[in-house]
């Protein structure tokens, strides 16, 4: 820390650990460019768990992959900012990604079998991630690996290192590769859908495994998943996500009692655990669709239930859902809720008129 109370990356020490603000990504398509990631913005701080939930399509993974610089051809990172303890990570060179990653960001994906090589010991693949991000080697190397395998809760750890992947279970690839994950010692673990290949008792387990190392290392997660029961475990804030932008943020708890944003109760409607015995779970009607221009409209519109006429012209952005509600916010026309309707919507209107397409490249 310097003595302006700023760390060498520039973040001051009440910064959060991760702030991505309006980052835009796009991919060229033969049929247009479609806006993967349209302006989202939210903060990770250290020790916390945040999540990014939406149906498949919302932009999930691709806002994951842009923070580690992983997007793939024909994508681009086009526009906004996400900066990792106040440095800033858009501009980075490959060798400069390749520091972060596996550095100070680790990402544990959903398939783990694919994630580990069936040619080497999880040992062996263990002890290469710490011999490229901590310089460790021999028996140092080995004595860590193991001691990681213990703490991902393997059992017989030092055995089951000489083990190939085929040789475990999925639960246990899942914990190996998380192993791996921890290996660099990172700051921020983006999980996308961890969880999503495994049954349900191996799903809890690697919950609460990811739950204890958050907290015995301090670590900050990023989950990603489509699930609101799993959001409801491991979250302690939680970001809806739909058609490339957050359309709802809020605390764990407020988000699952006070749904505000339309597309958020959809969701939470079709929770089997909420819905009473004997009846019918409630389902979203139509898909996500895929943004190839700005938004000069709500995209949820066409299958909301609470559409009015401002929503096919007025592109909503996140408010406060209340004016006692700083930390809950909805980017529905509806919202602030102490307004009247017509306030509300020119509220978004203005913000869009300011907000727009900032900081975009294309
Ligand atoms: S802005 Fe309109 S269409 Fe969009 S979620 Fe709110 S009510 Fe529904």
């Amino acid at each position: 820390m310097r003595e302006d109370g700023t760390t060498a990356g520039g973040a001051r020490d009440d910064d959060p650990l991760l702030r991505v603000e309006n980052l835009r990504t796009t991919f060229a398509t033969e049929t247009g460019t479609v806006r993967a990631v349209d302006g989202v913005s939210f903060d990770v701080e250290r020790g916390e768990t945040v999540g990014l939930v939406g149906e498949s399509g919302a932009g999930k993974s691709v806002t994951a992959r842009s923070l580690v610089g992983l997007v793939e051809d024909p994508g681009r990172v086009v526009g906004g900012s996400v900066r990792l303890d106040g440095a800033e990570l858009t501009d980075n060179t490959e060798s400069e990604w390749r520091d972060v990653r596996g550095g100070r960001i680790a990402m544990v994906f959903q398939d783990p079998l694919s994630r580990l090589n069936p040619v080497y010991t999880v040992g062996n693949q263990i002890e290469e991630a710490l011999r490229i991000h901590r310089g460790l080697r021999g028996a140092a190397a080995r004595e860590k690996a193991v001691e990681l395998l213990e703490d991902v809760g393997i059992p017989d750890a030092a055995r089951r290192a000489e083990a190939y992947p085929h040789e475990f279970s999925g639960g246990m690839c899942q914990r190996a590769v998380i192993a791996i994950a921890l290996a660099c010692d990172p700051d921020l673990l983006v999980c996308d859908e961890p969880t999503t290949a495994l049954d349900v008792t191996t799903q809890a387990q690697i919950l609460d495994l990811l739950d204890d190392l958050r907290a015995e290392r301090d670590l900050a997660v990023l989950f990603i998943t489509h699930d609101m029961g799993v959001v409801a475990e491991v979250c302690d804030r939680v970001n809806v996500m739909y058609a490339g932008e957050i359309v709802e943020r809020a605390g764990v708890v407020d988000l699952f009692e006070r749904p505000k944003h339309p597309y958020t109760q959809g969701l939470l409607d079709a929770v089997p655990a909420r819905t009473a015995r004997g009846e019918r779970l409630a389902a979203i009607e139509g898909e996500v669709p895929t943004p190839t221009e700005p938004a000069t409209a709500c995209r949820f519109a066409p299958r909301c239930p609470r559409a009015f006429d401002a929503c096919h012209s007025v592109h909503p952005t996140g408010v406060a859902v209340s004016a006692d509600a700083d930390d809950h916010t909805a980017a529905c026309l509806h919202y602030p809720a102490d307004a009247t309707r017509d306030e509300a919507v020119e509220r978004h209107r203005e913000r869009d008129t300011r907000t727009g397409a900032e900081g975009d490249t294309e």
